[in-house]
């Protein structure tokens, strides 16, 4: 695969060194030059979730790794069930959370440890990423114990829910969190800082779990298959996909999907009230505003880092405009959408609330429609039962995390703080 950096074109990469770099000179993303479509795509559709994975990740991948060793990254990566639930007719819903932290997360963040380990071989690495909620615990769980990896978790402190925040901040060893005293894009900002700060990354080693790195992508692009080959076969070229969105990782890996030939008809990206996106495509003028605390926290982003990798998509026709949808969910609306599903017998969290609602706002007659549920709806136990007023069970691995002892450590929104502490703890 080569790839180049959609700020300046010069900067080609191969795969690996994409995936080792995270972001490229002047803060821009890597993305693929080409997507060469699979052919015999239903046969494709008739293979097991992972092996179908392990061919469609070779197809992507190309030369640079063999297809033997992307099969065992994959088996080891995806190792939990995906599931396609019909809530009403023709309305399915692709729960994403039955991994180790309950998040769609664990798919990219397990999928990276696997390339990291592979390329990065003896060499000193330091993860270091931001999360507005889920990264940080799929990043952690996938990365805990791993020889030569230091990780290091920002995450803008009280925003996001305790269970979130358990997951990752409880596990220690070479898992080390800040809680930042600021927004998402704060924490996000520091990121990039160090990033652009030579002596640290070279100090430090330092790579980025954020949807920024390419990884991540590519192992999303797998679940979008799965959905597809769950449907019922009559179903399949009408499919209408609808993803929440906060940083359009997600839905960017949807849209790769679709450009190597899945059969998708429409992709909805629906956001909360951090509507930078949905007002973008009205009038074209990228405003980003201050971010607004949600419900459906891990996507209060109001300066997504993977649009431009969308936008490059639909500005050279790769996927049309006409068939994009985004609009944004607003607070009230979000709860009386989660009441709405709960009619149908389906719980749902504030995130995939909004993708069901961005998905009927759309819906063609006669379309097959599937919203994506990316968390577990006990991660946003309070919310969840307060909206709905109901009590819901605890999943073990959160029971187990709420039981521990938080061991993140509070850190102003300032880079030169974090970079001597950086350089104490782990240069
Ligand atoms: C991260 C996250 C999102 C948003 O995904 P993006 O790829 O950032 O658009 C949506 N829902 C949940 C539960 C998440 O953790």
């Amino acid at each position: 695969m080569q790839l180049h950096n959609l700020k300046d074109e010069t900067q080609q990469v191969s795969f690996v060194e994409a995936v080792k770099t995270g972001l490229g000179r002047n803060q821009g993303v890597f993305f693929p030059n080409s997507l060469t479509p699979i052919q015999d795509i239903d046969k494709l559709l008739d293979l097991d979730f992972v092996s179908r994975s392990s061919k469609i990740l070779s197809h992507l991948i190309g030369d640079e790794l063999p297809a033997d060793t992307v099969a065992q990254m994959v088996q080891n990566a995806f190792n939990f069930d995906v599931k396609l639930v019909e809530v009403e007719k023709d309305i399915y819903c692709l729960e994403l959370f039955h991994g180790p932290t309950l998040a769609f997360k664990d798919f990219g963040g397990r999928f990276m440890a696997e390339c990291l380990a592979q390329f990065n071989q003896g060499e000193k690495v330091t993860i270091l990423t931001a999360t507005s909620g889920d990264t940080g615990a799929a990043v952690a769980h996938a990365f805990y114990n791993k020889p030569n990896i230091d990780v290091v978790i920002l995450y803008p402190k009280g925003k996001i829910s305790l269970a979130q925040q358990k997951l990752f901040t409880t596990l220690g060893n070479n898992i080390h969190c800040y809680a930042v005293d600021g927004s998402f894009d704060d924490c996000q900002s520091m990121v990039k800082q160090a990033f652009l700060d030579d002596e640290v990354k070279q100090k430090l080693g330092l790579n980025s779990a954020n949807s920024i790195n390419i990884s991540r992508l590519v192992a999303q692009v797998c679940y979008y298959f799965e959905a597809i080959a769950q449907l019922p076969k009559e179903q399949r070229s009408k499919a209408h996909i609808s993803v929440p969105s906060g940083n359009f990782g997600n839905v960017c890996a949807a849209m790769i999907g679709a450009v190597l030939g899945m059969p998708v008809a429409k992709l909805s990206a629906t956001t909360n009230q951090n509507d930078t996106v949905p007002r973008f495509l009205q009038n074209k003028e990228w405003a980003p505003n201050d971010t607004l605390e949600s419900l459906s926290n891990a996507m209060d982003v109001s300066k997504p880092n993977n649009w431009p990798r969308v936008q490059f998509m639909l500005d050279n026709e790769w996927f049309s405009y006409d068939d994009f949808y985004s609009s944004c969910v607003g607070e009230e609306e979000t709860k009386e959408v989660m009441k709405k599903i709960h009619q149908t017998g389906y719980i749902a969290e504030p995130h995939t609330a909004i993708a069901y609602q961005g998905l009927k706002e759309n819906l063609a007659d006669g379309s097959a429609g599937i919203f994506l549920a990316t968390a577990h709806p006990a991660k946003f136990k309070d919310s969840v039962e307060q909206i709905l007023d109901i009590e819901l069970p605890m999943p073990k691995p959160l029971a187990d995390a709420l039981a521990k002892q938080c061991l993140a450590e509070d850190i102003k929104f300032d880079y030169q703080l974090l970079r001597t502490e950086l350089l104490n703890k782990l240069a």
